[in-house]
């Protein structure tokens, strides 16, 4: 077994792949980008070398630097993890040039299943199912498009070189044929490099059902049964499960085989994924195949008790696989839910941002390759301050849990969202609750149409915020007011004693504003909306108050009377930092005469730009800050005098 090996990615999967490699007493080398210095994987690996700037292609995709990190290091093999160099058949050539063993397939294997075309012309002759359709050499648009009249529409263009659900275009009726081609192959070409396209038979509401394979050196090739993958939003993953709902054993059995065939024609070794497309009634076709660990692949983990890392470590060092066929059976049902930083109402925009708050469900700690798995596994590559930058995949963590059937494991699931706490980015989360929680992922009625199919329960119109939710908004907000001695209506001193006196507090959010009042009398505190009985956790964040509870999160902002004190005060006195930040923009020179509302200063504060105007008509006496300086808050920031 090897004693250190250099694990080439970032975010969970490198962090995934270092967690076994320690329990198994094998030392990790890290490579960080410019952007990731003090990323959690970086920490959690034993040495880290820095390979190049943010972007991808200068650091995670630099294969000759990754393997010079390797030789440094001593490293004596490289885990590629998942997307950037891991279906890469000249990385892997590369690496055995230089003595190194690369984790994964021979570059043959790659090769073989790397075009979408060619793996499916070898499939053909292994006998795999395939869905009808033309994926031959012939790329001239009229040969084309009689191959696709001939399949009969709906027809699915596909880019061969394609991957993670770009470069497909679905195609409706003939007249829609040459428009489409010419836009899937301008998409494959920038996005793949190889305009090269395939045509194939559009299934109606197929499901997606994946294959876990192994295969060793020593010959020995197997299932780990199937992963359902049909609830997806642009043909990307969503949520995965483990085993597929209503999957015959017989049907199971002709999978499994059929995704061994697949790894066996082009002999593979390692751990492989073979997709397939599945239809109502269960006829499927080979798809396609990856040749890498998957991103889901801690659902068949969790089903069948082990650690396929390991598993990848054992068959990379040359030993045979741990179990054989007749050893695996499947225990219980496992789900997979990924949390991404987006925004699913904003078709599902990534959200760039720090994770200002992240509060987690109660995790027991997965017990890699344990005999019982845990509850709830939670798969991520970042720490709460960490941020989600722009250069990589906008992926927070997986949520996996288990159950001992699918309904425990579901229930599970929606627990373990509603104790999902973040603050700083906008999240997928809500919507992954309102999925599996929905009727249609419940009852298991899956294809890959599920999300727009119940586009009007999954995006149901905004709810105003509960009495509850803002109870619990009102009451952090005074508790705050008391601890820093700020809130005047508390004081229970002199006159005001035995008179009940009534504050009203107003609170906004994206769809409506709220009023509540707060009366004090003898007995404490007591709000008009009701709803004080609400349980939940409350975090601010200046004047947004963001409130779970219920398994919701409200952000309701708190609209201060007091807000533009600060500027009442300005005359002849001074302007003051609404929040803590950093001043990116002084526009106003000492001396200089300004008009009522002219921007004076300019902050940014949590990613957002804040201006700070002129209360009055009047004159700059003295600039306090300079552009970059960092300010507290509540900071003098200009001395002004009215005019
Ligand atoms: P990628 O390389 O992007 O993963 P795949 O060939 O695996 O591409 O397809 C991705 C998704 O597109 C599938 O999971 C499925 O939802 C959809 N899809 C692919 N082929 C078909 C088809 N013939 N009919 C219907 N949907 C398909
Ligand atoms: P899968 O079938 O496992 O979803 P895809 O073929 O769709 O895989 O894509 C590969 C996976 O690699 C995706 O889930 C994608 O999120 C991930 N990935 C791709 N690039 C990066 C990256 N730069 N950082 C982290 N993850 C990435
Ligand atoms: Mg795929």
């Amino acid at each position: 077994m090897f004693t250190k090996i250099l694990i080439a990615n970032r975010g969970e999967i490198a962090c995934r792949v270092a967690a076994t490699a320690r329990r198994m007493g094998i030392k990790t080398v890290a490579v960080y980008s410019e952007a990731d210095a003090s990323a959690k994987h970086v920490a959690v690996c034993d040495e880290a070398v820095p390979i190049g700037p943010a972007a991808a292609k200068e650091s995670y995709l630099c294969g000759d630097k990754i393997i010079a990190a390797a030789k440094a290091t001593g490293a004596q093999a490289i885990h590629p993890g998942y997307g950037f160099l891991s279906e890469n058949a000249e990385f892997a050539d590369a690496c055995a040039e230089a003595g190194l063993v690369f984790i994964g397939p021979p570059a043959s294997a790659m090769r073989a299943m790397g075009s979408k075309s060619a793996a499916k012309s070898l499939m053909e002759k292994a006998n795999v199912p395939l869905v009808p359709g033309y994926h031959g050499e012939q790329q001239d648009a009229d040969f084309l498009h009689g191959q696709a009249d001939k399949i009969g529409y709906p027809v699915l263009l596909k880019a061969s070189a394609g991957g993670g659900g770009k470069g497909m275009r679905v195609i409706e009726n003939s007249a829609q044929f040459k428009e489409a081609l010419a836009s899937c192959k301008r998409e494959a070409i920038s996005s793949f490099g190889d305009d090269k396209v395939l045509a194939e038979k559009y299934l109606q509401r197929p499901r997606h059902i994946e294959i876990q394979v192994f295969a060793d050196t020593l010959g020995n090739c197997i299932y780990l049964f199937e992963r359902d993958c049909s609830v997806q939003r642009r043909h990307q993953k969503v949520l995965e499960e483990a085993p597929a709902p209503n999957m015959p054993a017989e049907r199971r059995a002709a999978m499994g085989e059929a995704a061994v065939a697949a790894a066996r024609a082009v002999g593979y070794v390692g751990a492989g994924t073979v997709e397939f497309i599945a239809n109502q009634d269960g006829t499927f076709y080979f798809m396609e195949m990856n040749t890498r660990l998957q991103v889901e692949h801690p659902v068949t983990e969790m089903i069948t008790g082990t650690d396929l890392v390991e598993w990848q470590l054992r068959v990379a060092a040359g030993e045979p696989l741990p179990k054989q066929q007749h050893e695996l059976a499947i225990n219980g049902h496992a789900i997979e839910a990924r949390i991404y930083a987006e925004n699913p109402e904003k078709g599902f925009l990534p959200s760039i941002g720090t994770l200002r708050h992240l509060g987690t469900p109660d995790a027991v700690a997965f017990e890699l390759g344990g005999a019982t798995p845990a509850a709830v596994r939670i798969d991520s590559g970042v720490r709460e301050g960490d941020a989600i930058s722009p250069f990589y995949d906008p992926m927070i963590a997986k949520l996996i849990v288990w159950g001992a059937d699918r309904k425990q494991a579901l229930a599970r699931m929606a627990q373990a969202l509603s104790q999902y706490q973040i603050v700083g980015l906008s999240t997928n989360i809500a919507f992954l609750k309102r999925l599996v929680e929905g009727q249609a992922f419940a009852t298991a009625d899956l294809d890959t149409g599920l999300i727009e199919r119940n586009h009007d329960t999954l995006f149901p119109a905004a709810q105003p915020a509960p009495a509850g939710a803002l109870a619990l908004a009102a009451e952090a907000l005074l508790e705050a007011e008391q601890t820093h001695g700020a809130d005047p209506w508390s004081q229970t001193s002199g006159w005001r004693m035995n008179q009940a006196y009534s504050r009203k507090l107003s609170f906004t959010d994206e769809h409506a504003s709220y009023d509540i009042s707060v009366t004090y009398g003898p007995d404490g505190r007591q709000f008009s909306t009701g709803g004080q009985a609400a349980r939940g956790t409350v975090l601010r964040d200046g004047d947004t108050f963001h409130v779970f509870t219920g398994g919701q999160h409200w952000q309701l902002a708190w609209n201060d009377p007091m807000a533009h004190a600060g500027e009442a005060e300005s005359e002849g006195g001074r302007l003051t930092a609404p929040m803590p930040g950093k001043v990116v923009a002084v526009l106003a020179a000492k001396g200089q005469e300004v008009k009522k509302g002219e921007a004076l200063v300019i902050m940014e504060a949590m990613k957002m730009e804040h201006t700070i105007a002129a209360p009055h008509d009047g004159v700059i006496d003295d600039i306090l800050y300079n552009v970059g300086d960092q300010v507290a808050d509540g900071a003098p920031l200009l001395a002004f005098k009215a005019a």
